[in-house]
């Protein structure tokens, strides 16, 4: 499996804010499968990186996090995406992709609520609110108290 399949999505956006922010001081194919590079961690300390692009797990990295593991660590994402830097444009954009459809949905779900709410009966409408009122978390119904009856 490739190495953004295995990496957590921390590691990952981690990993691509610094090589975004031209923290990867070296990076060299050295074989078709491998790549070598210098990574500058959040201080001025620096980590020699290998990544095996096959075998991601057989990567690795001299920080502190990942050496002696086979944790992948924001150091070896970071390389990754300055060899493969479509990888990290298509990352972006799969990101904003969701986040574009994850507004549509919202915006779907508040029309469908907003129709649902407004053919429904006065008294139907009571009964809901305090329906949920009763079922919500004490701070809602708090607020409830203070903004509304008080
Ligand atoms: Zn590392």
């Amino acid at each position: 499996m490739g190495i953004l399949d295995i990496a957590s999505a921390k590691s990952i956006w981690r990993g691509y804010d610094y090589y975004e922010n031209n923290r990867v001081l070296q990076c060299e194919k050295v074989s078709d499968t491998v790549l070598e590079g210098v990574v500058r961690g959040s201080g001025e300390e620096q980590y020699q990186v290998t990544v095996d692009i096959p075998h991601a797990k057989r990567s690795t990295c001299t920080c502190p996090h990942a050496e002696g593991t086979r944790r992948i660590c924001k150091h070896k994402i970071a390389v990754y995406f300055t060899a493969f830097s479509e990888e990290a444009k298509k990352l972006i954009e799969e990101a904003e992709a969701y986040e574009a459809e994850q507004e549509r949905m919202y915006e779907d779900i508040e029309e469908i609520i907003t129709k649902y709410l407004r053919k429904q009966k006065k008294s139907d409408l009571v009964d809901l609110v305090y329906e949920l009122l009763m079922a919500g978390p004490e701070w809602q119904f708090d607020r409830f108290i203070r903004d509304y009856i008080e």
